[in-house]
């Protein structure tokens, strides 16, 4: 294989290397000089270039593979809702246990100040199967408004917060959002899409510049720690923040920051949307390896999980008749941002959870390719909407789009999609194997901050936290799945010459992991350990007690 000039820092031999070259190559050796790989190949080979300062990293059969890119993830603010100024409930297993935990976050919160809940943990372990609502949690927390954010569509508030934030069962309900009420009219403290982010949003306290920081540092480790060296952070004006990390050498993995995507564009007039487009300044690619400015996404056009918008009115009457779920903004505006985006030269992130969603971003797509061609633009579509007919498939090809599906949500939140998907729904939803065998790339990605090799298993077994298999005959091969996460994680942001693979010139980002992800026996993927990470030709993270680096 090839090689590059300079002498290298560290040589890995005795190793299984994936190198997910354009062959899906093996090789036994990699050597790092400066920041790039600089030979792949066997180890009699590799071992050659060792100079007296080369460090030989005997890796004892260990695996390496690229560096993991995790292509949409809402990093920062699953960051922010992790410090511990919220409320966790990852080890709950009841709503009981929920507001036990909020009741002992108020007995240390001075009366009247904001309380607010992670809205990431295992919601298929909670007992009962749903979220707490107002009346229980006004039992846990009577005199603090208390809020929390579920998966960044669905908001939970008490008595005390709806008070506050001024919201009755009067209050006007916006367009693309749903206020849940009980049999009786009364609010029951629930909300959705687009009635949290007018309702709620602009009165809960503001993130403090600390907070964000911390946020990324927190994220920053715990990537390393699941051996992820890119992560492509959605919907968030972070950019301000990862740059301040980077000028002090703190951002510990590579970043792009996609712009704001849904709500820089709520209540804004059509015919104002370029300005805004205009006014985002970086465009997609500026920045540098470390840091790059992203897509415009993601972009909401529907709900999520309680609120997708489908073309059959839903199986559940918990909406009321003829309910298809909520579309967050009307088709001019979406179609005016993307027409702005290409004009521009922006990448476009735009969310698609049901199937009418998936039709309409496709139509929005093509109808803009008319005016400005968008095919090397590489254009997302998030989660996909579910199964797609072949004319989708076929029109997402033509467009070449990227389909992005996050395939680990589904570990611990099977159980709550099927409540308002249905099982078939879920069984098809992630449509993995059906996009790619209609040639339409998908990457690999987690939207909360999910272990790549949990997802690598995941998209390999479509299995969930309980061993049940959703739809799989949507599974995908050891190798698709392990592309996913590495390479079509690199195309997504133009950077597959870059990285993604470990071939010499690129990136020495890289992991190291205790068992084979081609080989190990199915059920074992899901156990595999990251021993190191390697980013820029740094160890950056070292499982303690893996002494991979001790001779
Ligand atoms: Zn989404
Ligand atoms: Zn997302």
């Amino acid at each position: 294989m090839a090689t590059t000039g300079a002498s290298p820092q560290f040589i890995f031999h005795n190793a299984n290397v994936i190198t997910v070259d354009p062959k899906f190559r093996k090789a036994r050796a990699v050597a790092i000089a400066g920041n790039r790989i600089a030979e792949v190949g066997a180890d009699e080979e590799v071992l050659k270039r060792a100079g007296p300062d080369t460090q030989l990293v005997d890796l004892h059969g260990k695996t390496v593979v690229p560096g993991f890119i995790d292509a949409h993830v809402h990093a920062i603010h699953v960051g922010v809702s992790l410090l511990p100024g919220y409320v966790q409930f990852n080890d709950c297993r009841s709503i009981g246990d929920m507001l036990a935990a909020i009741a002992r976050k108020a007995e240390s919160t001075p009366r009247g100040e904001w309380i607010q809940g992670s809205g990431h943990f295992d919601f298929d372990l909670i007992q009962e199967g749903r979220f707490p609502n107002r009346w229980e949690l006004d039992r846990a927390v009577p005199n603090h408004p208390f809020f929390m954010r579920i998966r960044g569509h669905l908001g939970v508030a008490n008595s005390k917060a709806l008070e506050v934030l001024g919201v009755t069962k009067n209050s006007p309900v916006p367009a693309g959002g749903y206020v849940f009420k009980d049999e009786r009219g009364e609010l029951t403290g629930l909300m959705l899409d687009n009635a949290v982010y007018d309702l709620a949003m602009p009165k809960l306290p503001r993130t403090t510049r600390e907070e964000w920081l911390s946020a990324i540092r927190l994220m920053n480790q715990r990537f390393l720690r699941e051996g992820i060296t890119s992560a492509v952070n959605q919907s968030g004006e972070t950019l301000s923040y990862l740059q301040e990390l980077k000028e002090r050498g703190e951002l510990g993995t590579r970043w792009q920051a996609n712009h704001q995507g849904s709500s820089n564009y709520f209540h804004r007039p059509v015919e104002d949307i370029a300005k805004a487009v205009r006014d985002l300044g970086a465009v997609t690619g500026q920045g540098d390896a470390w840091l790059r400015a992203g897509a415009i996404g993601e972009l909401h056009s529907d709900g999520l999980i309680e609120a997708p918008w489908m073309h059959e009115p839903y199986a559940q009457d918990q909406f009321g008749p003829n309910w298809k779920g909520l579309l967050r903004h009307d088709r001019e505006t979406l179609r005016a941002i993307c027409l702005a985006a290409a004009d521009r030269g922006f990448q476009m992130e735009v969310h698609a959870s049901g199937d009418a969603a998936m039709e309409m971003v496709l139509d929005i797509y093509e109808e803009v390719n008319r005016q400005v061609s968008v095919r090397d633009r590489r254009w997302l579509v998030t989660h996909g909407g579910i199964l797609p007919t072949p004319r989708s498939v076929e029109r997402a090809r033509n467009l070449g789009i990227i389909v992005s599906t996050q395939q680990p949500v589904l570990w611990t939140q099977s159980h709550y999609y099927k409540q308002f998907w249905g099982e078939k729904a879920v069984a098809n939803v992630f449509a993995n194997r059906t996009w790619l065998e209609g040639g339409v790339l998908i990457n690999g990605s987690s939207d909360v901050g999910i272990s790549p090799l949990l997802g690598i298993y995941m998209y390999v077994t479509r299995k969930n936290f309980f061993g049940e298999a959703l739809g799989p005959e949507q599974a995908i091969s050891r190798e698709e799945a392990i592309k996913l996460f590495t390479i079509y994680g690199a195309y997504s942001t133009f950077e597959e010459r870059l990285k993604g693979s470990i071939e010499a010139g690129k990136l020495a980002d890289l992991a190291v992991l205790s068992d084979d992800p081609l080989t190990v026996p199915e059920e074992k993927i899901k156990e595999i350990q990251v021993l190191m990470t390697v980013v820029d030709g740094k160890i950056a993270y070292e499982k303690s007690g893996s002494a991979t680096t001790k001779p």
